[in-house]
């Protein structure tokens, strides 16, 4: 399938979904995730309109940059190694996965601006899936405050793999929560305004609990 023909389907989903939840079209951004794909078929996707692309491994991330470069907006997305970071750090304006101090501390030495993070939450507890524990957020979003390149503006996570939608409802409302629960900090370098939770399965969900960036792979360009 043209990536212009799976995205229209996806556009109409969004649209009904956003109907259904009484939100706003432009308040969901789609990430391309094209780590699956060749280059020639993440600028298919630039070339349909979707100008920001997700990889989730460094090496993935610099082939298609080497082509590419900044033509699309970059998303790390994938877990991050702390000796990786030198490797990204210049070329991607969103990391997804930020779940420990060491890895603040890394990306707060290694950047010259500001970098816009997700915390990544482990909500489903399953132990293969990173991200911090649901009740360690708070604590960990104070201890990122002393980092001034570090930009909390939101919370990431990945539903657990499976058909129950109520399972995956009730982690992308828990993320929801929590997202509250941190904006009601006021923590100037946490402004925490971004959801980024939904995949190929399940971003309709996603969207109605309140997802602002979904990432979407097989569904697009697969
Ligand atoms: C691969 C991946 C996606 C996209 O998955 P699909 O099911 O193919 O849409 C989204 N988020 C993360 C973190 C991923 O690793």
């Amino acid at each position: 399938m043209k990536v212009l023909d799976n995205l229209a389907d996806i556009e109409e989903k969004i649209r009904i979904a956003c109907e259904a939840s009484g939100r706003d079209t432009k308040d969901v951004t789609i990430i391309a995730v094209t780590k699956y794909v060749t280059t020639e078929r993440a600028l298919e996707a630039v070339e349909a309109g979707v100008l920001n692309l997700g990889e989730n491994r460094d090496d993935g991330l610099l082939e298609k940059w080497k082509i590419l470069k900044d033509r699309p907006i970059w998303h790390f997305i994938g877990s991050l190694q702390t000796k990786k970071v030198k490797n990204i750090i210049d070329k991607v304006a969103y990391i997804h996965s930020l779940d420990r101090i060491s890895l603040a501390q890394e990306i707060d030495k290694r950047a010259s601006e500001p970098v816009n993070c997700f915390v990544q939450v482990n909500v489903s507890g399953e132990e293969t899936k990173h991200g911090v524990k649901p009740d360690q957020v708070l604590k960990f979003i104070k201890e990122l405050q002393k980092f001034e390149k570090i930009r909390v503006i939101g919370l990431m996570t990945m539903a657990p793999l499976t058909d129950d939608q109520t399972v995956i409802r009730k982690c992308f409302k828990e993320l929801k929560k929590l997202q509250n629960d941190i904006q009601s900090l006021q923590l100037p370098a946490s402004p925490c305004t971004e959801l980024s939770m939904g995949m190929s399965n399940d971003y309709t969900i996603a969207i109605e609990e309140g997802a602002t960036f979904i990432r979407i792979g097989t569904a697009l360009v697969g």
